[in-house]
């Protein structure tokens, strides 16, 4: 469409009201571009459509990320927050991850409490039908909406999670929607494909809501929260909401009959849906399939508010037709009498190959169009919030004719995640886990502030609160520091002190010590008493950085060795053909393109750390 009368007219449009539009919006209006959240109903802006749950291992680093750049995930996190737990606590901090149950309804409002608090942001209700383009067809130049309005944008972020082209299956009921009660999007589906974007077919699933008042609770095993709740935010103090209990049961030989019985009722059995679903997430039929030799599954019963009844069991996402739901729900410890509020379904929808997009999620077919959330392939309300934030930055920069902004996977899990999704593409919903990140050492979610709160100033996306906060935690780190690396012990003076080291009669300071197993802070007061003056909340971030400065020193020498590595050229005559340990794909890939150097091996797709590594090894025997 190329007459260029419109309606209203924003630097930025976002389309979608989910997690990563949300973010985006936020984002772009934070750094002062005129900023428009196009979305169907305002009243739907952060929902959780499936799980109510925010953080876990790797996306709660996620959403740490988010908010050391001045996001809105974790604060809101913290308002609904009902059941904080850090998870992998007993493991090191690297791994820890960050979790809270949330209220449903106190998340939804708190989002929408930010989002009219954010300025430079207009909310506008309608349906995104179709893309207006610049008259040489190469550059976005605003959104049509299905009344007809017409909305001129600098540049466009569309983040329309499940709903392009969403089909729930239930049984063998197949309904056209975007989320239950929710029509489909299918005007942008066909207006990216006519711009030559690569669309394929993913799907997910949810499980039946139970009403809390038919569940047995006092025959059930409980899980608490943590008693020190662990914020998301850096700008959150105090957790105010009370915290709840989770109920646990488990399927049972009879659960797995009724499901097994029931097999070719199942939507995501009978062939009914095309595309691939989460193998983090499966769905109870994939488990019984799958693994059914177990005797049993757990089962969290989580409570979706404090003032709700509807409780959401956790691992039972199904497309059973609603009858076979009630039957298997009625086979487990404490849900013999349960009754289901909603019916569990699965939804295909398209996504778009994120190998159509440059890694500042705008897309490469054409200028000013950017991508975010589940339409690029990954599932989850953090992975959606961290890629809106990286695009509504970049849709504002683009507008405002500002250089484009990349984060590196040395970095930040968002440079992970948007590294994997645009250079090797998704086969299943791409999911956040530590385990993606080769430099997780620095990676941590305890210090996502030290790595991107800089950035985020630079870049105009940090408030002034938030810069006053970091400024004086950085001020209070450096201050603990300096003191512990003023105070010294010689081996023996430690040893006198219970301090187990090395005899080489070298003095070691208290930082040092600290960096040792079994040592903290308080075990250093008894030596040092003026370091019991450290409060608690710097105490545990002191002992965490003095904990892996020896690490990092080796992670940075990787690092480098890794950078020098990328510059390595490859001869023209090397047997790719002959290397062994590969898998028959990649090594079928490099002896096709036969990559010059390993910079250009890295960015074949599919390509794996593992995989380079023999790649280089080879070369080092050569040379
Ligand atoms: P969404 O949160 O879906 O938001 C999309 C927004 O775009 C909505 O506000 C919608 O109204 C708006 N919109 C769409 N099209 C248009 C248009 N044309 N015009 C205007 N507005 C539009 N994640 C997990 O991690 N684990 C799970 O087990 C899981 N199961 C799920 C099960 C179901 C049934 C669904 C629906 C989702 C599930 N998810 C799960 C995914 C999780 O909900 C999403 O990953 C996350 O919400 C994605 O965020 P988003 O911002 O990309 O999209």
């Amino acid at each position: 469409m190329t007459s260029q009368s419109f309606d209203l007219s924003f630097d930025v449009v976002v389309i979608g009201g989910g997690h990563a539009g949300c973010e985006a919006a936020a984002a772009a209006a934070r750094t002062g571009a005129r900023t428009a959240l196009l979305t169907h109903a305002f009243a739907t802006v952060g929902a959780m459509s499936c799980n109510p749950a925010i953080g876990g291992i790797g996306k709660g680093h996620l959403v740490r990320e988010i908010d050391a750049m001045g996001g809105l995930m974790g604060e809101v996190a913290d308002a609904a927050g009902i059941q904080f737990r850090l998870l992998n606590r007993s493991k090191g901090p690297a791994v820890r991850g960050p979790r809270t149950q949330a209220d449903r309804k106190l998340y939804r409002e708190a989002m929408q409490a930010a989002i009219r608090g954010q300025a430079n942001l207009e909310i506008v209700e309608g349906d995104a039908a179709d893309l207006v383009l610049g008259e040489d067809g190469t550059r976005v130049a605003g959104v049509e909406l299905a009344d007809g309005r017409r909305i001129a944008a600098g540049a466009v972020v569309i983040t329309s999670g499940t709903f392009l082209n969403g089909l729930i299956h239930m049984g063998d009921r197949r309904i056209p929607a975007g989320r239950i009660g929710e029509a489909p999007s299918t005007g942008l589906s066909a207006a990216l494909a006519r711009l030559g974007l690569k669309l394929g077919r993913l799907k997910t699933g949810t499980p039946a809501r139970l009403d809390g008042r038919t569940i047995d609770w006092a025959s059930l095993d409980r899980q608490a929260a943590d008693a020190d709740p662990v914020p998301f935010s850096y700008l959150t103090t105090r957790i105010a909401n009370p915290q709840i209990e989770c109920g646990i049961t488990r399927t049972t030989p009879e659960t797995h009959r009724i499901i097994r019985d029931s097999l070719h009722l199942s939507a995501l059995y009978s062939g009914a849906i095309e595309g691939v679903g989460p193998r983090y997430c499966p769905s109870i039929e994939d488990k019984i399939v799958k693994f059914g030799e177990r005797d049993g599954h757990q089962v969290f019963l989580e409570p979706e508010g404090l003032d709700d009844d509807t409780v959401y069991p956790n691992g039972l996402s199904t497309s059973l037709p609603e009858t076979v739901q009630e039957a298997f729900l009625r086979s487990m410890p404490g849900l013999e009498r349960v009754s289901i509020l909603k019916a569990g379904y699965a939804i295909e929808y398209d996504h778009v190959d994120p190998r159509e997009l440059r890694a500042t999620l705008e897309t490469r077919a054409c200028a000013g169009l950017f991508l975010a959330g589940q339409i690029n392939g990954t599932t989850g309300y953090e992975e959606a919030g961290a890629q809106g934030l990286l695009a509504g930055l970049n849709a504002a920069r683009r507008a405002g004719g500002a250089e484009p902004v990349t984060i590196s996977r040395s970095d930040a899990y968002l440079g992970v995640m948007v590294d994997d999704l645009t250079r090797t593409g998704v086969s299943e919903p791409y999911r956040m886990f530590t385990s993606r990140a080769e430099f997780r050492l620095s990676l941590r979610a305890d210090n996502a502030d030290r790595r991107l709160t800089p950035l985020g100033l630079e870049l105009g996306l940090v408030g002034e609160t938030r810069a006053r906060v970091f400024a004086e935690t950085e001020t209070a780190l450096a201050a603990a520091r300096q003191t512990l690396e003023a105070l010294s012990l010689t081996p023996t003076e430690a040893g006198r002190a219970g301090l187990q080291v090395n005899g080489d009669g070298r003095r070691r300071s208290a930082w040092t010590l600290l960096s040792q197993p079994g040592t903290d802070l308080q075990r250093l007061s008894a030596i040092w008493p003026q370091l019991a003056d450290i409060p608690p909340k710097l105490a545990e971030r002191v002992e965490i950085e003095a904990g892996y400065d020896v690490y990092l020193d080796r992670q940075r020498r990787d690092q480098e060795r890794l950078r020098r590595d990328e510059a390595r050229t490859i001869p023209a005559d090397f047997d790719f053909a002959g290397l062994k340990g590969l898998s028959n794909e990649l090594r079928q890939k490099l002896v096709q393109r036969r990559p010059a150097s390993i910079a250009e091996a890295e960015g074949i797709d599919g390509m794996t750390p593992a995989a380079l590594a023999l790649v280089l090894v080879a070369l080092r025997r050569g040379a």
